[in-house]
C-alpha cells in the first residue's frame, strides 16, 4: 500500500499531525517503534498504580481566552472540544528562591501583585514584559536566535526577578544551557503565566485516548512496534521508509517527530548544511506515591519551581543529579470539583548528567537511582513538607530511560538547541515536527504537528 504521508512517532506531535492529515483525506500512516502511544508523555502501571511518564500540567489552558488562543486553535484544527480533555485548573503554584517566593495561579493578577509586593520597583517593568509577550509576532519564523536572558534583562532590570521568571520557563522548555531563544521564551511565558495550567484528573491517558479515537474516526492509521531504520530517497526526494523487519512502505512524504539529528541519521545522503548540535539537557524524575493527600501533610500548591542559589544553574550538571534546583509537582493538588480518585503523589524533577546514567548498569544503576531519590526528598524537605515517612511506592526515571523509550540522543528531553522552525529539511518531502521545530510542551508539540500537516498539504504535488 502506498501512503501520501508516513509519520514517524506516535507522540503528541505525530498523533496531531496524523489527525489533521486524515481530515484532508490524505492516506496517512503513523509508525511508532514502541507498543504504546505518547512518546515523552506516555503512561504505564507500576506497583498497581496508573502513572504518567511526563505530565505535570498542560499549559495554554485559557478557557475564557480568545478564539485565536493556541489551545482553542489547536482543538478546532483537530475537531475536538476543550471538554474532551476534561481539564481541571491548577490551584496556586510557587517560584521559590532564597531571597523571595512568588505565588501564581491562572489569574495573572495574582502574579502581578506578588511581583509588586516583592519587587516594587519592577511592577511597571513586569507589566511591560507582559505587553511585549502579548504583542509578539509568533508567526515570525525567519528571525534568528536571540538570547531571552539578554532581551528580558533589558525590561526586567532586577537580576533576582529575572532569575525567578526564567526558572519555570527554562525547566519547561529550554534545550540550551542557562538561556532560551526569545521566540521560545515568549511561547513559554504566554503558555505558563498568561494562559495557565490544567490537568485531566485521569492524567495523560485522557488526552491520548481522545487523540487515538479522533485519529481512528478520521481514517488515519497507526502501527505499533514499527521502527523506521531508513528513509529511502531517489533524486533528492523521499520515496519510502524501511522498517526494522525490512518492510518497505512507499510514501509521498515523511513527517518525523524523532528529532532533527535522529531523523538525519535515517537518511542516506546526510544533508550537508545540517549542522544542528545534539541536545545535552536531561532530567531525573522521581514519582512518590503518598499514603495521604499532600494537603494533609502541609502542601497545597500544584507546582513548586525552586532554586537554592541566587542564580539558576540550568545546565548539564557535573554531578549525576543537580539538587540545587528542581520542579516539584503535586497532581492531587489541582482544583478538582469532584473528589480526586488518582494516586496521591509528589513528583520531583532535577537536571541530570546523561553520560553518568548511560555509563552505569545493573545493581549500580538501581543503587544510584535509590540514593539520588532519597537525597532529592531530603533536599526538597527544606522547600516543601518532608514526605519521607509517607511514601508507599516510588519509581524514578533517568536520562537513560528517556533515551531508551524515545530514542532522543543524550536523553535530551527538549531535543537539539538548534531548532528547525519551519520544519522543512533539505531532502524534498522530508519534514520535521515536535520539539526540534521549537514548539514546546504538549500543546506546542500538537500545534507543530498541525502546522506541519498544513505545510505538507500546501506543498502536495
Ligand atoms: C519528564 C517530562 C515531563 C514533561 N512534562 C510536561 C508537562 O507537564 N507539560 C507539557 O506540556 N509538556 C511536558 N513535557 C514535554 C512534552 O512531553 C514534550 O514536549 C512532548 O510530548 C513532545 O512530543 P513529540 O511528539 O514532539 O515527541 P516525542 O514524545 O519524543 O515523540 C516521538 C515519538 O517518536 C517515536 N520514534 C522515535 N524514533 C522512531 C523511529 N525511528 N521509528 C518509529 N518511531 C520512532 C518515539 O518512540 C516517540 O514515541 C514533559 C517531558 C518530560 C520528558
Amino acid at each position: 500500500m502506498t501512503y501520501d504521508t508516513v509519520i514517524i512517532g506516535a507522540g503528541m506531535s505525530g498523533l496531531a499531525a496524523g489527525i489533521r492529515l486524515a481530515h484532508f483525506d490524505s492516506r496517512v500512516l503513523i509508525v511508532e517503534k514502541h507498543f504504546r502511544e505518547g512518546g515523552l508523555n506516555s503512561y504505564y502501571t507500576a506497583g498497581g498504580y496508573p502513572l504518567d511518564t511526563g505530565l505535570h500540567a498542560m499549559t495554554n489552558y485559557a478557557p475564557n481566552g480568545p478564539k485565536s488562543a493556541p489551545l482553542k486553535k489547536l482543538l478546532r484544527s483537530l475537531r475536538l472540544r476543550l471538554s474532551d480533555f476534561d481539564l481541571t485548573p491548577q490551584t496556586t503554584s510557587k517560584i521559590v528562591f532564597p531571597f523571595a517566593t512568588l505565588t501564581f495561579s491562572n489569574d495573572l493578577d495574582l502574579l502581578k501583585q506578588e511581583v509588586t509586593q516583592n519587587f516594587p520597583n519592577q511592577a511597571d517593568n513586569f507589566v511591560k514584559l507582559i505587553k511585549v509577550v502579548n504583542e509578539y509576532d509568533f508567526g515570525d519564523l525567519a528571525s534568528g536566535r536571540k538570547s531571552a536572558r539578554k532581551i528580558v534583562s533589558e525590561i526586567i532590570t532586577d537580576p533576582d526577578l529575572l532569575e525567578m521568571i526564567l526558572l519555570p520557563v527554562l525547566y519547561y522548555g529550554s534545550a540550551e544551557e542557562d538561556d532560551i531563544d526569545f521566540w521560545q521564551f515568549c511561547i513559554m511565558f504566554q503558555s505558563l503565566f498568561l494562559e495557565g495550567l490544567a490537568r485531566p484528573p485521569g492524567g495523560v491517558r485522557v488526552i491520548l485516548s481522545t487523540l487515538l479515537k479522533r485519529l481512528e474516526d478520521a481514517g488515519g492509521e497507526l502501527r505499533f512496534g514499527a521502527q523506521v531504520t531508513r528513509i529511502e530517497e531517489t533524486d533528492g526526494k523521499v520515496t519510502a521508509v524501511i522498517l526494522k523487519d525490512g518492510e518497505r512502505i512507499e510514501c509521498g512524504s515523511v513527517l518525523s517527530s524523532a528529532g532533527r539529528i535522529e531523523t538525519t541519521e535515517l537518511t542516506d545522503t546526510k544533508p550537508p548544511d545540517d549542522s544542528a548540535r545534539a541536545g545535552q539537557l536531561s532530567f531525573v524524575e522521581s514519582i512518590n506515591i503518598l499514603d495521604r493527600p499532600a494537603k494533609e501533610l502541609g502542601e497545597d500548591s500544584t507546582l513548586i519551581f525552586y532554586c537554592n542559589s541566587e542564580k539558576i544553574r540550568y545546565r548539564k550538571p557535573e554531578e549525576p543529579v543537580d539538587l540545587d534546583s528542581g520542579v516539584i509537582c503535586f497532581p492531587g493538588n489541582f482544583d478538582y470539583t469532584d473528589s480526586y480518585n488518582g494516586p496521591e503523589m509528589v513528583r520531583v524533577t532535577h537536571m541530570a548528567d546523561y553520560d553518568y546514567w548511560f555509563g552505569i548498569e545493573g545493581l549500580q544503576y538501581m543503587k544510584a537511582k535509590a540514593d539520588w531519590r532519597l537525597r532529592s526528598l531530603e533536599t526538597i524537605a527544606n522547600v516543601t513538607s518532608d514526605f519521607r515517612d509517607h511514601i508507599k511506592f516510588s519509581d524514578i526515571f533517568t536520562p537513560d530511560t528517556v533515551r531508551r523509550y524515545t530514542g532522543h540522543i543524550n536523553g535530551a528531553v527538549y531535543g537539539s538547541p538548534d531548532k528547525l522552525k519551519r520544519g522543512v529539511t533539505n531532502l524534498r518531502k522530508l519534514y520535521i515536527c515536535g520539539s526540534d521545530q521549537g514548539y514546546l510542551g504538549i500543546v506546542g508539540a500538537m500545534l507543530s504537528g498541525v502546522i506541519m500537516a498544513n505545510v505538507i498539504m500546501k506543498e502536495k504535488d
